[in-house]
């Protein structure tokens, strides 16, 4: 029996869709419902599950799930030998609530289509690494409606599950910035002075007295820049897969450096 072939698959990873094409073929035939019975169970479960998962709050109707309902039925109309009944379906429905949601979160993100605080909550709720990974994009949404309180879980999420760098970016306080100086959460195009400021560079100067010996602080003065990567290091201390900046120093940082080994303190 032809039912929607494909419709729907997209919210489940890859891996499952290769499978899931050979197994639904041999399964299809089993298929105990008949698509009067078929459609109306989507129907009415798309329905109840807007008002039992509190859908509605996050402005959704019966219509934004129902791909997802019918795909999800189809799965467990599959795996059963017999009929089922609505109830049951409801059940098995109620029992994947937590991952349920995480599919309408991740269509959500994937779609744009977040436009209220409600939704940004509901993804950090349900869907907590995909909003860590999403944060750049929840990031300029939660600017946008004026949700500055959310900002903060969004960074704790990115530094979880999102691309986070050891360096801070100044402007939305992610550890976003990369080697080319931009940020890739807020998109701020940053250059040395503000990377400087934000770590207090002068000071961490007076202290790599403690930390380098005499020939590495001379590296650093003769060679006229360090690496930071959350440290200030030598060029040659640097880390090849670390992502880390190039700050070139002026003339008084340097002089903090010579006077360190000036007075070889
Ligand atoms: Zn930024």
């Amino acid at each position: 029996m032809p039912r929607k072939k494909g419709k729907g698959e997209s919210i489940k990873n890859k891996e499952e869709n290769n499978k899931g094409h050979e197994n639904k073929k041999k399964s299809q035939k089993k298929a105990k419902l008949s698509d009067e019975e078929f459609n109306n169970f989507v129907t009415s479960i798309s329905n109840e599950i807007i008002d039992r998962f509190g859908l509605d709050l996050i402005n959704l109707s019966p219509n934004d799930i129902k791909d997802l309902v019918e795909e999800i039925i189809t799965s467990i109309v599959e795996s059963r030998v017999t009929k089922p009944s609505e109830e049951s379906l409801m059940k098995k429905f109620v029992n994947l609530k937590d991952q349920f949601m995480k599919a309408v979160a991740a269509r959500l993100i994937e779609r744009d289509e977040i436009d209220s605080r409600d939704r940004v909550e509901f993804i950090i709720a349900y869907a907590p690494e995909f909003a860590g990974k999403a944060a750049p994009k929840l990031y300029k949404i939660v600017k946008k409606i004026n949700a500055p309180d959310l900002i903060e879980n969004l960074r704790q999420l990115w530094n979880n599950y999102g691309n986070r760098t050891p360096i801070r970016c100044p402007v939305c306080g992610f550890n976003s910035v990369m080697p080319d100086m931009n940020c890739i959460v807020c998109g701020a195009i940053l250059d040395e002075k503000d990377i400087k400021k934000d770590i207090n560079l002068k000071d961490q100067l007076v202290n790599l007295r403690k930390i380098y010996n005499n020939s590495l602080l001379e590296e650093i003065v003769n060679s006229g820049y360090i690496i930071y990567d959350g440290e200030i290091k030598p060029p040659s201390l640097q880390e090849k897969d670390k992502i880390s900046v190039k700050l070139h120093l002026s003339k008084e940082e340097k002089s903090i450096l010579l006077n360190l080994l000036r007075r070889n303190v």
